[in-house]
């Protein structure tokens, strides 16, 4: 069985990926083969670069829509949290009082700032699924990816939330873990 090509590419193909539960919630009825987009952002000093993968993971009817949602990341949520922020400073003009007489200084801003966060945290929490579903989003991320400067791709490290599903991928794909080819790391 040949894991990995002569130029220590990874070849997708020969990922082998467990196909009798769903990798959300675990269900063993109804289950298909879902495309899962797996993509990884990079942020560089002029933009960035986004890489998507491929993957087929079996999901259940209930969680097939989760496969192509992406979790929102920390610059993500911090977008919110800044969005919310200026809405709620735009919000305390129009106030029955004079917030900002009771706050002086950067204590209002740093107040509404605050409550942004808060706000966002909040919303995010409430976003959790509920069991056994184990995400709302992708249960299977990527969440690392080691390229050559050729391009070629050497490494992957696959993010899982379901914990169970999680460690049916490692068992059959030992050899891959163990080269280093492929790592895992539980998520949410
Ligand atoms: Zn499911």
């Amino acid at each position: 069985m040949q894991q990995l090509s002569d130029s220590g590419a990874i070849d997708l193909d020969s990922i082998e990926i467990p196909a009798d539960t769903c990798c959300n919630c675990g269900s063993k009825d109804g289950l298909s083969i879902v495309p899962t987009p797996l993509k990884k952002t990079r942020f560089m000093l002029l933009g960035g670069t986004e890489l998507t993968l491929m993957l087929g993971f079996p999901y259940c009817s209930g969680c097939a829509v989760s496969a192509s949602k992406h979790a929102i990341g920390t610059l993500g949520k911090l977008l919110i949290a800044f969005m919310i922020f200026w809405v709620l400073i735009f919000g305390v003009i129009f106030l029955p009082f004079d917030l900002a007489s009771f706050l002086p200084g950067v204590m209002l801003p740093l107040a509404m700032f605050s409550v942004a966060i808060a706000i966002t945290l909040g919303y995010f929490r409430l976003r959790r699924p509920t069991p056994p579903r184990t995400s709302v989003d992708q249960p299977v991320m990527l969440r690392g990816v080691k390229q050559m400067f050729s391009g070629d791709i050497v490494g992957l490290r696959l993010g899982f939330s379901n914990e169970a599903y999680k460690r049916e991928f490692e068992a059959m794909n030992q050899m891959q873990m163990l080269s280093g080819a492929l790592s895992t790391e539980s998520v949410g």
